[in-house]
């Protein structure tokens, strides 16, 4: 068991240490499914941001010379040890995100997952060669790290998130400097500790917690040479541009508004299930979250029934309750914005179909109940926003093509299921949608860590996506090599 639960005041991880704040300046961590204080976390400057990044530069020199299969041997050490950790590990989620035990085992396992593919740098990280591009000279590409990297971190996947940046990374050969999200800062810690005990050298990897002013510590400091980003659009917005004006690669990944299309000739028991799992699983917080459904004609009213069966029997409560379903959203201020969203869906004349205000009201921690808008249009901001909450909306449309005309109308362009036996019709979907993660027939079609993932239009800005092979180019820069014997 960690020291680190226990420890109300969280530290930063700079040059294998855990170090507080100069500043002194702290905020505080709560428990989303009580309201409680669980610690408090550091608000560090600059000053923190230039200590990591001369211990990552320092480590940096030796650990690029590392033999790649001895790093992949290192990360199959701290796979091993994320096993062992397992449960421990998917408790810290739920305690400071509020995810349900379910979908915080469910997120270990995707960060475990991410290791194992970093652990195969030797192979990912190979060139290519021609013997002959005129008589006897030769010319390959070799793939090298990059130096030190910066990634910054959301609160909804506060291991998945990280485990899609520092694990490739450092396997590639990077020293990585990481900011978790403010709101989670526990799990970093954790995973930072358990890196070390597999042997991890001293300024690898180091943990600088804090909000703005770390972040554009990262944009701005001239040793950092690329960013990975994930989090709200307009803050993915102004990541990309500023750390491309500073000269740095970056990938930002953002916001979504993910549209399921449910036809008439689909399985309505598979599609009832995954659209409640994927709606209201993590309280809605999830890039891939099942946020409209568009109903092609006539299976509207029956669709629309038997979400509203499968909402009244979600069960609302603590995460840490094995019986739970929907956990809290993360703060109270979000719980605000849900509630503010649902008066507005009223006052656009959506009809409320399902009112989750009313959901463990009293209770001290941040609940909002299933909630689903039928009749909702493309001009009403329910539509348009992205809410991050447990709230579905249920768009009417009459053929497959309006369908995907609603889904591609959106800003965003993450994911996109499409619920049907018709090979034609997933076809049409396919060609046509204009998202990047498609689902047919399931509800959440997250990328396992070997493929790429991410989205287009405002749901990422950049140009290689996160995990995959994208990855693996992205924490790394090729040099030619030309030669005559
Ligand atoms: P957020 O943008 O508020 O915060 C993300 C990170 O940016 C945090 O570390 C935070 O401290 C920092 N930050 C926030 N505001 C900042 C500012 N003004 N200047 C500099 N740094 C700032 O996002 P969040 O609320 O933590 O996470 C939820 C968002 O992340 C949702 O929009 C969700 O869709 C998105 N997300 C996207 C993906 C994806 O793959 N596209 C995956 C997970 C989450």
């Amino acid at each position: 068991m960690s020291t680190i639960r226990t420890v109300e005041q969280i530290s930063n991880f700079i040059n294998g240490e855990w170090v507080e704040p100069t500043s002194g300046n702290y905020t505080e961590v709560f428990n989303p499914a009580t309201g409680e204080e669980i610690g408090k976390v550091p608000i560090s400057g600059f000053e923190e941001i230039d200590s990591a990044v001369k211990s990552a530069e320092l480590a940096f020199k030796e650990w690029r010379r590392v033999a790649v299969p001895k790093r992949a041997r290192m990360l199959f050490k701290y796979q091993q040890l994320l096993i062992e950790n397992r449960e421990e590990l998917a408790e810290i989620i739920t305690l400071e995100n509020g995810k349900t035990f379910d979908d915080a085992t469910g997120e270990v396992q995707r960060g475990i997952e991410c290791v194992e593919f970093a652990a195969g740098a030797p192979t990912l990280m190979m060139g290519e060669h021609l013997p002959d591009i005129a008589t006897g000279i030769e010319s390959g590409m070799y793939r090298y790290p990059i130096g030190v990297v910066g990634g910054i971190a959301p609160f909804n996947f506060p291991m998945m998130v990280p485990c899609w940046m520092f694990p490739l990374a450092i396997a590639c050969g990077n020293t990585f400097i990481l900011k978790p999200s403010e709101k989670t800062p526990l799990l970093a810690n954790r995973l930072a500790e358990i890196f070390k005990e597999a042997g991890l050298p001293d300024g690898v990897l180091n943990i600088v917690h804090g909000s703005n002013d770390v972040v554009n510590g990262i944009l701005e400091h001239e040793k950092i040479k690329a960013v990975s980003f994930v989090g709200s659009q307009p803050v993915a917005k102004y990541i990309y541009q500023t750390a491309a004006a500073n000269g740095k690669r970056v990938q930002a990944l953002a916001g979504a508004k993910n549209h399921s299309i449910v036809l008439e000739d689909a399985d309505l028991d598979n599609a009832v299930s995954n659209i409640t799992a994927a709606a209201f699983g993590s309280a809605g917080q999830r890039c891939m979250a099942a946020s409209v459904v568009v109903a092609v004609g006539d299976v509207a009213d029956k669709l629309t029934e038997r979400l509203k069966q499968a909402a009244d029997n979600v069960v609302i409560g603590d995460g840490a309750d094995k019986a739970s379903f929907l956990g809290p959203v993360i703060r109270k201020e979000q719980k605000q914005r849900t509630l503010d969203y649902i008066e507005t869906g009223l006052e656009e004349g959506a009809t409320l179909l399902r009112d989750g205000r009313e959901d463990k009201k009293d209770s001290d921690g941040y609940f909002v109940g299933a909630t689903i808008f039928d009749h909702v249009r493309t001009d009403m901001k329910i539509w348009e926003d992205e809410m991050f909450a447990p709230v579905l909306s249920v768009v009417r449309v009459n053929t497959i093509d309006e369908a995907i005309e609603v889904a591609n109308a959106s800003e965003f362009a993450n994911g996109a299921c499409l619920y049907t036996d018709s090979a034609k019709a997933i076809r049409t979907f396919r060609e046509e949608i204009d998202s990047g993660m498609l689902g047919i027939n399931l509800g959440v079609p997250a990328p396992m860590a070997f493929f790429p993932f991410s989205g287009y239009k405002n749901s990422f800005y950049g140009d290689l996506h996160a995990n995959g092979k994208d990855g693996v180019q992205f924490y790394t820069r090729k040099k030619m090599v030309t030669a005559r014997y």
